[in-house]
Parts: C-alpha cells; structure tokens; sequence
C-alpha cells in the first residue's frame, strides 16, 4: 500500500509533507526543476512505506492512505503513481 496525495494539492503544493518524509518519497520538491510545471506533489507509491507522517503536515488535507482515499479521487493512484513512471 502507499499514500496518495489528492486534488487539494493542486495549486498548493506545500511541501511541507516533503520534510518530514523519512524516505524521500514525495516529488518535485521546491528544489528540483519540475517543481514549477507540476500540477501538484506526488508520492512513489514503490518507496512509500505507509509511515503517514505527511498526513497531519498538510494544510488542505490532501493526503490519505490509498484504502481511505474518497470515492471521487480514486484516479490519484494512478496519477502519482505515473509521475515516477515517466521519469
Ligand atoms: Fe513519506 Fe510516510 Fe507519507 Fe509515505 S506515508 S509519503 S513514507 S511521509
């Protein structure tokens, strides 16, 4: 299982999530290049280990455990989880 972060991200983009990550999972950060051309932050479902520090850390509430992710988000499994595939 991972974490995914969801709608309310975009145009948030935080990152406060990214600094408590111990594993690094969550991309682009605001030092990386894409970080301004990305809709929102996303989470490498391959590396996250479901620790769910990131959860309390974001302001608009926009990461969830994959099994608690609402209904009408469903589509941001895939969604950051395509983010790591196309790199
Ligand atoms: Fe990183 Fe833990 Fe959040 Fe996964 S649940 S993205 S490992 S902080």
């Amino acid at each position: 299982m991972t974490h995914v972060i969801a709608e309310p991200c975009i145009g948030t983009k935080d990152t406060s999530c990214v600094e408590v990550c111990p594993v690094d999972c969550i991309h682009p950060t605001n030092e990386e290049g894409e970080f301004d051309a990305a809709d929102q932050l996303y989470i490498d479902p391959e590396t996250c280990i479901d620790c769910g520090l990131c959860v309390d850390e974001c302001p608009v509430q926009a990461i969830f455990p994959e099994e608690d992710l609402p209904d009408e988000w469903q589509k941001y499994i895939q969604i950051n989880a395509d983010w790591y595939a196309e790199e």
